[in-house]
């Protein structure tokens, strides 16, 4: 075999290279135009094979009618300058006749002894425009719903409140999360998660035309803009709420998944933006405030931001942090409120909890208690007011005084429903000493909401105790009257509601006179509270009510009699 001279290998190396490039095509003409050279890629760009192209005018071939003058003249300049024009975007012709944008970079090469070549590269600018198609597809839309995504989202918000801001309409921002979505991802699998999700996307698409706009932004947030809505904040707010009831509705049609059908329930956050709003940024952290809002409120699955609002959860977020070191600090005390006989003999007295606190003073039970329920708090809390009341117990046993009298102590749902609740209490009363006769815990009616049976089995626990048991607030809700024979009560305590309504002989004189017979009946001891009035006292004496507790006999006060 001969052996190649360098000239010969470095050619035979540059056209495989040429041959095999595919993003490119590459093609060799000679000074008059004739084709020498025409790599595969140049056949799947403009369509000639290399048996077709070779031999033929670049002319006749690739150049479109009105250029070729141009080109002409182009490639006589680069031939007699042995040199390439500027690289840059043409629109050059396929062989079915269609455009084809490329980019093209020329040179001219001249062996020693050979003929100059015009080597001509182009890239496929289609196929670039598609790449770059598919890179916006991927990082404006959600792959699973495609959906527009929190990216395209805020694109469109800006545009809307550019919009709002010449033609002063009214647009809105409909957060929607999915109730128990990670419930579906866990207990029937992400692939039923997606077809929950994808079936969403369908409902909402089917019901929001443009310009408004449904987007995905999270797991299971999606986001509606409406726009644009009436010329009054108030039609505005009205219309807005009506399409998210709309939503709701058609969410609740079952999805079948798996062939099952299941029931999608959702929340909105709604905040509505004229004219002079904001940026999208803050309107995304609105909605996101007002979600907060419609889910942490059983009643409404739909709720409007407002500035208020903003101010009360700003408001939460810090007690709630400070209650977390509320206790260490010692910013937590008891005041006790008198509880009389018909004689208006004081019989006992409710412990009610009090925080102090150095930057946001004095705080009502009514606003940290649920605070420290959901940061779980009220655990550690709840011991301490109990084992505070054990001491004062203990120091009324060794004071050999008030061994007639009971403390009544305040125990949230949150902290009677956890198993270790009644362990935790006995070890307190263990450890205390106290006598646990002298002892009352009064639950609300808000618990019986829970597991029967588990209810029953706890509040027995606690008697066997020795501690006697109260149901504060009786006759606002939840307890059933089927299901309060079942529970070992010591006591009911008419709610202060229906001692404010006595006076009027309304509903509430008859419900007051119902429980303190229903109470007699069960052999419970029938306490009313927030008796403001000796008239209110009277009534209520006179309907059989035998302890009474109120401003009337005396407001919670910090001191207890000690001798
Ligand atoms: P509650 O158990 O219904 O307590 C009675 C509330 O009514 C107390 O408010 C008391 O100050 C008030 N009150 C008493 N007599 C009258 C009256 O004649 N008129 C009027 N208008 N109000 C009267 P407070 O102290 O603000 O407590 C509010 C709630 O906070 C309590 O309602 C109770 O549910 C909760 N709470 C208080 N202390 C504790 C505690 O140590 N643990 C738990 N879990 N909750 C507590
Ligand atoms: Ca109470
Ligand atoms: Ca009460």
């Amino acid at each position: 075999m001969p052996v190649a001279k360098p000239t010969q290998l470095s050619e035979a190396r540059f056209r495989k290279l040429f041959d095999e490039t595919h993003a490119m095509s590459i093609q060799g003409y000679r000074s008059d135009g004739t084709v020498v050279y025409w790599n595969a890629a140049s056949e799947k760009i403009y369509g000639y094979s290399p048996a077709e192209a070779l031999g033929k005018n670049l002319l006749d071939l690739i150049i479109p009618h009105e250029m070729r003058e141009e080109v002409r003249k182009a490639m006589a300049w680069m031939f007699a300058n042995k040199t390439g024009i500027p690289s840059g975007r043409l629109n050059l012709k396929h062989k079915n006749g269609s455009s084809v944008p490329v980019y093209s970079s020329h040179t001219v090469v001249e062996l020693p002894g050979e003929e100059p070549i015009m080597f001509c590269m182009d890239a496929d600018m289609r196929a670039l425009d598609l790449a770059e198609a598919e890179v916006q597809k991927l990082s404006y839309f959600d792959v699973l719903t495609g959906l527009p995504n929190r990216r395209l989202l805020l694109d469109h918000l800006q545009g809307a409140l550019q919009g709002l801001r010449v033609e002063h309409q009214y647009g809105a921002l409909l957060l929607l999360d999915l109730d128990n979505f990670h419930g579906i991802n866990d207990t029937l699998g992400y692939d039923a998660g997606d077809q929950v999700l994808v079936a969403c996307a369908r409902r909402l698409q089917h019901h929001i035309s443009e310009p408004s706009l449904v987007a995905r932004i999270a797991a299971d947030e999606f986001v509606v803009l409406l726009q644009p809505l009436e010329h009054s904040i108030g039609a505005a707010a009205t219309e807005a709420e009506l399409a998210a009831q709309r939503l709701l509705q058609a969410l609740r049609r079952p999805v079948a998944i798996d062939q099952q059908p299941h029931n999608l329930q959702a929340r909105i956050g709604i905040t509505v933006f004229g004219n002079r709003t904001d940026d999208q940024h803050e309107l995304l952290r609105q909605v996101d405030i007002a979600l907060k809002h419609a889910k942490s409120r059983e009643e409404t699955a739909i709720a409007f931001f407002d500035r208020s609002m903003e101010a009360n959860i700003q408001r939460r977020i810090k007690l709630s942090q400070a209650l977390s070191t509320a206790l260490e600090k010692e910013q937590f005390f008891l005041e006790f409120q008198p509880q009389v006989d018909v004689q208006q003999h004081v019989v006992g007295y409710e412990a009610l909890l009090r925080w102090r606190h150095p930057v946001f003073g004095l705080i009502a039970p009514d606003e940290f208690i649920p605070i420290a329920e959901s940061n779980h708090s009220i655990h550690a809390i709840g011991d301490w007011v109990f084992e505070q009341c054990c001491w004062q117990i203990v120091r009324w046993q060794q004071a050999n005084c008030c061994r007639n009298l009971h403390l009544s102590i305040n125990v949230s749902a949150v902290q009677f429903r956890r198993d270790d609740y009644v362990k935790r209490t006995q070890s307190i009363l263990k450890r205390t000493g106290a006598n646990p006769a002298q002892l009352r815990l009064e639950l609300t009616e808000s618990l019986m909401a829970g597991n029967i049976d588990f209810i029953v089995e706890q509040m027995q626990a606690l008697k066997d105790l020795g501690l006697s048991l109260s149901l504060d607030d009786f006759g606002t809700g939840y307890a059933s009257l089927a299901y309060l024979t079942r529970f070992p009560l010591d006591e009911l305590k008419i709610d202060r509601a229906f001692v404010t309504d006595l006076a009027d002989d309304g509903k509430g004189a008859l419900l007051a006179a119902t429980i303190i017979g229903l109470g007699r009946n069960m052999n419970l001891t029938v306490i009313a509270e927030g008796v403001e009035t000796i008239e209110q006292f009277g009534r209520l004496r006179d309907m059989g009510c035998e302890v009474f507790q109120g401003y009337w006999f005396g407001k919670p006060t910090p001191h207890l009699p000690e001798a």
